[in-house]
């Protein structure tokens, strides 16, 4: 229900400040990146970007590298600054400075981190250590979740999705560690190569928690089969996609007799959680699997499993040796990064993940201008009238169902920038001494938080970003669009630069969420945000067989010898850049009719300038390991294939370039949806 537009491939998505030389930010494209020696009509990602392409090394502390990450650099070297500012001060306690300085200095003190070892997590192994029944092991499982420490399921508050103004209690598959559960499933050679790698790590962990290596291993097999288990009761990642497979919204006493296994009364009483009567539990087969893994799985195994669940979880804020075995498994086994980031970088981003808006706002103050909110939202009316037209000029739609989709458009609203309405964080305390303490403090508070909500109208000024953030997103369910500050900068958003570039660049991301709100998923959410079919039959079977094309179109795709784009994975994201662009292109037009024609800058027109700078915001590489988790998991397409996949179905890029069919970059199936 919340689409981004872009997902980084590890949590910390903090970035190296090696000088690769930025953008040229006076025109927005950088003719230097460019290999004019493929032809723009075989490969227009490679002609875009080849020789940087070519010149350019992943840092060994990144696992990506392109436009996104320097950009989110450049942000990055200005919190860090913001956050030193901060921890050299003493600010009264409980106000924004106070708390961002103090979790950053916690997190930069490494010495106290390693000399805690294991102290912030033994609370919790004590408590696992104690457990004898079946009652203690839900008890147990209560005081992880109120921790923010993720097992077996995820329990919390959510919109309704049938109706948006609610707030409803929520519980929903999860209890893995690996990234989905088609990692457990897999039996091809690197699906066994990477579980083996996993129960390697899982083994080396419980040794560091003073297990015997033969007990280690066996702890290990122990969870990666009751992991196995889980992962075969859950959906898959394309089956997440459609929403009616998750809403199973049910009375609580219909709940508890899908459970009989598990005390829903006494959970939710260790949780505090605010009486309420109804549930989205889903998917039901997960939930029932979970039951019965209650009943057969002995308690022995689940305490091997809640120990796994509270170490890997908190690995990263403890001392050294767990910081690394993790780094090992998931930044450079899983992602084929060779080093860890600095220190500093960690702690930002730690920030950022939990304090995000005490930090942003600062951020805010410093890197973003109303007069870009204004450009900001004059760049969002003109692309909302060209898709405005776009719906109306549609062949394959009825008129019933264009009523429908103009009244979707015409409720869509936006935020840009830093949020409104701040919400603050009274009664949380943070200070000096313990990084992974502030951690939990902020799970808890977080934790808390969320259940005030239930039964409460739902609050649709709410962000789900930081200001920071390099990124954008579409929500259903509010039926909004979200820009932060973090992604108004060059070479997304450029004052300097002419238009073409700007609406290749800001405009393709504005138009790729407001398109999302007309994918494959987004389109079954109404005006209001409620998951309802408003579309006539004919007509959405007609929209149907346009978006197979756009799944077929991907499905062909090849990253790496043997490794093909999954279409119904990234139909959404897919969707989302084709329309997007389509749409941005036409309001560019919009914007020259009736002028003079701007000059030609480096010999490229307008147009040209358009598909350049769309080409270079996705300049980017990754290591294989990375590539290889993104296809797996991620609905987004890789990056050469967000440039090659969307304007090889574009007749208006074909002319811009002088394109023949025949050509790599002209389809002969091409698709067409909006
Ligand atoms: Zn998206």
């Amino acid at each position: 229900m919340h689409k981004t537009f872009f997902r980084y491939g590890t949590a910390a998505m903090i970035l190296f400040s090696l000088c690769f030389s930025t953008l040229a930010q006076s025109k927005g494209f950088d003719t230097k990146r460019m290999d004019t020696s493929t032809n723009a009509c075989d490969d227009f990602f490679q002609y875009a970007n080849g020789t940087w392409l070519r010149t350019t090394e992943i840092p060994a502390s990144e696992s990506r590298w392109g436009s996104f990450n320097i950009l989110a650099n450049n942000n990055n070297s200005m919190l860090k600054e913001i956050l030193e500012e901060a921890a050299k001060k003493r600010s009264a306690k409980g106000s924004d400075a106070q708390l961002i300085g103090d979790f950053y200095s916690s997190c930069m003190n490494e010495a106290a981190i390693n000399k805690a070892r294991l102290k912030p997590v033994r609370p919790f192994l004590r408590g696992i250590d104690k457990i004898k029944t079946a009652t203690d092991l839900e008890r147990q499982l209560a005081v992880l979740h109120n921790a923010g420490l993720p097992a077996v399921f995820g329990f919390g508050a959510g919109p309704d999705l049938k109706n948006s103004n609610n707030v409803i209690a929520n519980a929903g598959q999860g209890g893995l560690t690996l990234p989905n559960r088609d990692y457990y499933t897999g039996d091809d050679a690197k699906s066994v190569e990477t579980r083996a790698k996993f129960v390697e790590y899982m083994t080396n962990m419980f040794k560091l928690l003073g297990d015997k290596p033969d007990v280690a291993a066996a702890n290990a097999k122990t969870v990666l089969d009751m992991q196995t288990r889980l992962a075969l009761a859950s959906l898959t990642p394309v089956e997440r996609r459609n929403p009616d497979n998750t809403y199973n919204k049910v009375s609580l006493a219909a709940a508890k007799e899908m459970m009989p296994n598990f005390s829903w009364d006494l959970y939710l009483v260790d949780r505090s959680v605010p009486t309420f009567t109804e549930i989205n539990i889903a998917p039901p087969k997960f939930f029932a699997e979970v039951n019965t893994m209650l009943k057969d799985v002995p308690v022995e195994s689940w305490k091997t499993y809640l120990r796994w669940m509270v170490i890997n979880s908190a690995a990263p804020a403890l001392s050294k040796p767990f910081v690394d075995e993790n780094f090992n498994f998931f930044n450079k086994y899983l992602r084929g990064q060779k080093e860890q980031q600095p220190r500093w970088k960690i702690c930002v981003g730690a920030v950022d993940n939990n304090l995000g808006e005490a930090l942003g706002m600062e951020f805010s103050k410093k890197a973003f201008t109303p007069a870009a909110k204004a450009r900001m939202n004059e760049l969002i009316d003109n692309l909302m009238a060209a898709l405005k037209d776009r719906i109306n000029g549609l062949e394959w739609m009825s008129a019933e169902t264009k009523v429908q989709a103009q009244a979707k458009l015409a409720t869509f609203k936006r935020k840009i920038g830093y949020p409104d309405v701040l919400r603050g964080y009274k009664g949380l305390t943070i200070n000096r001494k313990s990084y992974a303490m502030n951690n939990l403090n902020t799970n808890r508070f977080q934790v808390r938080r969320n259940f005030e909500d239930l039964g409460k109208p739902r609050d649709k000024t709410r962000w789900g970003f930081s200001p920071p953030t390099v990124n954008a997103s579409y929500s259903s369910v509010n039926n909004d669009i979200t820009f932060p500050a973090g992604i108004l900068q060059p070479p997304f958003f450029n004052f300097e630069a002419d238009d073409a570039i700007n609406y290749g660049g800001i405009g393709g991301v504005i138009g790729h969420e407001i398109t999302h709100g007309f994918d494959d998923q987004g389109s079954r959410y109404d005006a209001d945000g409620n998951l309802k079919m408003w579309w006539t039959d004919a007509d959405r079977k007609n929209f149907d067989e346009r978006t197979s094309c756009v799944i077929k179109q991907f499905d062909g795709y090849e990253v790496q010898p043997g490794l093909f784009i999954n279409g119904k994975l990234t139909l959404g994201e897919n969707i989302g850049d084709f329309a997007g662009l389509t749409v941005s292109y036409d309001a560019l037009m919009r914007s020259m009719a009736g002028k003079p024609r701007p000059a030609n800058i480096d010999g490229f027109t307008p147009e040209q300038r358009f598909f350049l700078g769309w080409a270079q915001v996705w300049g980017a590489k990754s290591t294989a390991e990375a590539e290889r988790v993104q296809v797996k998991s991620d609905p987004h397409s890789a990056a050469r294939w967000r440039v090659n996949g969307p304007l090889s179905n574009m007749p208006q890029f074909a002319r811009a370039f002088g394109c023949k069919e025949g050509q790599a970059m002209v389809r002969k199936d091409a698709c067409s949806i909006w």
